[in-house]
């Protein structure tokens, strides 16, 4: 059994679309990246790779490489979970949460749920999304939403 931890964060743009945990979300503003900026699935890849030992996301898709400009962040985790296929390993669960004080996120805590575990290749009940505000540190947090995720893989 092997534990990997993940965290990113992105600033919220205008003229961006809102996608996160793979979901496009209607709001005004999105996440700033060279990807989609898509910080849950990101904080997902790195939990995978520090599950493996295979470093981070920035190792395996570095953001100066132009291939990866505004790509969909589901094809990284697609390939942190082929890495975990590639060993015989399964992913036994995930775990996140997710940091915004905009939007609010739980009516989208099913569906991104739903679409990781798609992403994956392994059931809803297998992923778990907490959606947090920041309370206390709202100045800090302004403008930008911040993701940790835990993976369990065997
Ligand atoms: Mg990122």
């Amino acid at each position: 059994m092997k534990v990997g931890i993940g965290f990113d964060s992105h600033r919220l743009v205008e003229g961006r679309p809102l996608v996160l945990g793979g979901v496009e979300i209607d709001f005004p503003k999105g996440l700033a990246g060279h990807s989609d900026g898509d910080c849950l699935l990101h904080a997902l890849c790195d939990a995978l790779y520090g599950a493996l030992g295979e470093g981070d996301m920035g190792e395996h898709f570095p953001d100066t490489d132009p291939q990866w400009k505004d790509a969909e962040s589901s094809q990284f985790l697609m390939h942190a979970a082929g890495l975990v296929s590639d060993r015989a390993m399964n992913i036994s669960n995930v775990d996140t949460v997710v940091i915004a004080a905009e939007p609010n996120l739980s009516p989208h805590k099913q569906v991104m749920r739903e679409r990781i575990a798609s992403i994956l290749g392994i059931a809803p009940g297998q992923v778990n999304i907490k959606a947090k505000r920041p309370e206390g540190f709202e100045t800090a947090a302004e403008g930008v939403i911040a993701a940790q995720a835990v993976v369990c893989v065997g």
